[in-house]
């Protein structure tokens, strides 16, 4: 019965748990911790995008903001939510403070 640890939150991108980062940034409906934040932010913007479909109607917007891709520049989907290019900029500068 050890059942009162629990793993907390955990990140919506990577499935890490808020334990296993150096910082987990909450949104409207999803976290996202540093290393995926780095990781999106790293992205050159003189590649060609890369269109991430996905088939699920939810993750057709940005679960920090709630902007639907058509809003964005640039969304990335993650395996249970999104996130918006601005929402990473924002991000960044919040792990990085
Ligand atoms: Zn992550
Ligand atoms: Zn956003």
């Amino acid at each position: 019965m050890n059942e009162n640890k629990r793993d907390g939150l955990l990140c919506s991108f990577c499935g890490r748990s808020q334990y296993d980062v150096q910082k987990l940034v909450a949104g409207l409906s999803a976290f996202i911790c540093d290393r995926c934040i780095l990781e999106r932010g790293y992205v050159d913007e003189s590649e060609p995008k890369k269109v991430v479909e996905t088939e699920i109607e939810d993750l057709q917007s940005c679960a920090f903001c709630e902007k639907s891709r058509n809003e964005v520049i640039n969304l990335f989907a993650g395996p249970s939510a999104s996130i918006c290019n601005e929402c990473v900029e924002l991000c960044t500068n919040i792990i990085n403070e």
